[in-house]
């Protein structure tokens, strides 16, 4: 039951193989069985049992959808209204919010199940999950590893069965990064797409919601729910959403890929590259052309995307200053000392060297160096990511430079940590969607391939991995004792 498909699943629903009630509670025992991985910060059991009966009564009485009465999680980053939603941090520790985000309306409106909200990096700062205030989570392949951060707890939880599928957040590599170290399948859509409305801002400009699932098919599914036009989003883009399913079973044939040269250089582990190499040989196979491509200011992308996040990120949260959000220190001596102990005693280390940063970069005195700086370079990317896609429809590359690393590994080298996104970080600045599907294991270990595609070209995403994943079976190993 656990390793079927959404529409095997809602098969199963609609067939009276198992009701929506019994699958959650199964999902939830399982939960409890591996709870050592940290995977959820709040488990909603009571909740996920109401929402499975009423999503029961919709399948008798003929009104579900495809998502009805399939037990999914939401990362902790978007608000749910009445649970819980901490946003990995002790600043939101009790923080109950009165309002659904928009994508967790969308899923409650379709009828889908919530299990819990999935444990992260610290207000989305981090790419190993050792950030969060609930703790690290563990990779589900090697439990001495990280999933990737920030959203690891919804890695983690997607590939060990923990939820069918479940929400992440990307500001720079956020839900591909975890999808390739636990072997799922991750879309960061084009920004825009999908509502951030109620989605805990980190850096506005950067920040994209998406679908973390075990197949192509099934993000095509969750996309279907979760992307289109939110007037309570400023910057949600107006533009029809289409059938992300109808074009999943297109031929390859003719499909031009671009490797970009300066992905395959040195910083890639040997062993990743080798498997990258014959899952891209597995294309060739389908009829797709590949050729070599340049995109010089790719090395650009991890220090402009490090004063750019941070800048946005100081403004984004000096909003929780002990006042009206979360936090309280214990008797403050005055207003001064409410907000200094409160943002001190809050926010973790990374969280403030961030502040920090990005106070630093805006100020008066620096700004014009490093922040406007930034945002030319930003420019550049953006323009090499145009002249890139029009050569070529898709561009392919590693999603991360080694598999897997140590818990405890890189959390004392934030340089280190920070070049884990050093493949992922210019798809964000670019605003382009970009995808991490399994395609094979190094030192026993996940690896992903990260196919990247031109605006609003999610459809065509999903197509490509959908038809990889037809050819090969990555996707469908689970790891051992899950
Ligand atoms: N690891 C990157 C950071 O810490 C990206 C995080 C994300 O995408 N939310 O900023």
């Amino acid at each position: 039951m656990y390793n079927k498909t959404i529409t095997e699943l809602a098969q199963g629903l609609r067939s009276g193989e198992f009701s929506s009630v019994e699958l959650t509670a199964a999902f939830l025992d399982r939960i409890k069985q591996h709870s050592g991985l940290n995977a959820y910060i709040s488990v909603t059991e009571d909740l996920a049992l109401q929402q499975a009966k009423a999503a029961d009564a919709r399948l008798a009485n003929g009104d579900a959808e495809l998502l009805t009465g399939i037990p999914i999680a939401q990362k902790d980053i978007f608000c749910t209204e009445g649970v819980k939603t901490t946003c990995g941090s002790l600043m939101l520790d009790n923080f109950i919010a009165p309002y659904n985000a928009t994508v967790v309306e969308k899923f409650n409106h379709a009828g889908a199940v919530m299990l819990g909200k999935l444990n992260m990096d610290e207000f989305a700062m981090g790419s190993s999950n050792e950030t969060s205030y609930y703790g690290a989570v563990k990779n589900p392949w090697n439990t001495n590893t990280v999933p990737g951060g920030s959203s690891g707890g919804t890695a983690a939880a997607v590939a060990a069965r923990l939820a069918v599928c479940a929400t992440g957040t990307d500001t720079g590599g956020s839900i591909r990064q975890p999808a390739a170290l636990c072997g799922i399948t991750g879309l960061k859509p084009t920004y825009g797409r999908v509502s951030r409305y109620g989605m805990i801002a980190y850096a506005s400009s950067l920040d994209q919601g998406g679908p973390m699932t075990r197949s192509a098919e099934d993000a095509a599914i969750m996309l279907q729910t979760m992307a289109g036009f939110d007037d309570k989003d400023s910057t949600s883009v107006d533009t029809p959403v289409p059938d992300y399913s109808a074009g999943l079973n297109n031929r390859l044939d003719g499909l031009k890929i671009g490797l970009p040269k300066e992905f395959f250089g040195e910083g890639l582990n040997s062993e990743v590259a080798a498997t990258l190499e014959t899952a891209i040989d597995e294309y060739r196979k389908l009829g797709a052309t590949v050729t070599e491509i340049s995109m010089p200011t790719l090395k650009l992308a991890i220090p402009a995307y490090y004063v750019i996040a941070p800048a946005e990120c100081s403004a984004n949260l000096s909003r929780f200053d002990g006042v009206r959000f979360g936090y309280r220190c214990e008797n403050p001596a005055d207003l001064s000392d409410l907000y200094t102990r409160s943002r001190g005693e809050g926010f973790g280390k990374e969280v403030k060297r961030r502040i920090l940063m990005g106070t630093y970069a805006l100020s008066a005195g620096y700004y014009d160096a490093y922040y406007i700086k930034a945002q030319k370079i930003r420019r550049l990317i953006s323009e090499d990511f145009k002249k890139a896609l029009s050569e070529v429809d898709v561009i392919m590359g590693p999603v991360t430079p080694s598999t897997a690393f140590g818990i405890g590994e890189k959390i004392g080298n934030p340089i280190e940590m920070y070049l884990s996104d050093i493949y992922t970080i210019a798809i964000n600045l670019a605003g382009v969607p970009a995808m991490s599907i399994p395609a094979g294991f190094a030192q026993g270990l996940p690896v992903g391939l990260q196919i990247i595609g031109n605006y609003f070209a999610e459809d065509r995403l999903l197509n490509i991995a959908h038809q990889y994943q037809q050819v090969t079976d990555w996707h469908q190993q689970a790891p051992a004792g899950f």
